[in-house]
């Protein structure tokens, strides 16, 4: 799977600004983010989308979503709140074919000033 973009990250062969990381998942921050902290969450393992989803990826998916309350921690939006997101082919804006969960939390930065 070199030609994926995240796998090439989780193997280190591909420069990312990782935060957290552990024996199933990666995140790393947006390249372009849309909120004050945006962060990717991938598996390491090479799963498509969430149409390609099977029942043996519940764990690592799920250590995805677990993963989202570390980084909340870590960036000091545990009580505060943010958004965690997927986006799913093409109508529903995935552009990056080995699914990611977006943690987004801040304010949106401002593009007009
Ligand atoms: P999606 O539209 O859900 O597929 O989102 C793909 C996201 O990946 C976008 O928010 C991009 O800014 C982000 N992205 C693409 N390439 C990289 C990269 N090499 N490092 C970090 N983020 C990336
Ligand atoms: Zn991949």
């Amino acid at each position: 799977m070199t030609d994926c973009p995240f796998c090439r990250i989780v193997a280190r062969q591909m420069p990312a600004d990782v935060v957290y990381e552990d024996d199933a998942v990666v995140a790393f921050k947006d390249i372009y983010p849309k909120a004050l902290v945006h962060l990717l969450i991938v598996p390491r393992r090479h799963i498509p989308s969430l149409v390609d989803a099977r029942d043996g990826d519940a764990d690592v998916l799920g250590r995805c979503v677990v993963a989202a309350r570390r980084l909340a921690e870590l960036t000091g939006y545990a009580d505060k709140g943010f958004r965690l997101s997927v986006n799913t082919g093409p109508e529903g804006g995935q552009v990056v074919y080995h699914v990611h969960f977006h943690f987004t939390a801040g304010r949106r930065p401002r593009t007009d000033a």
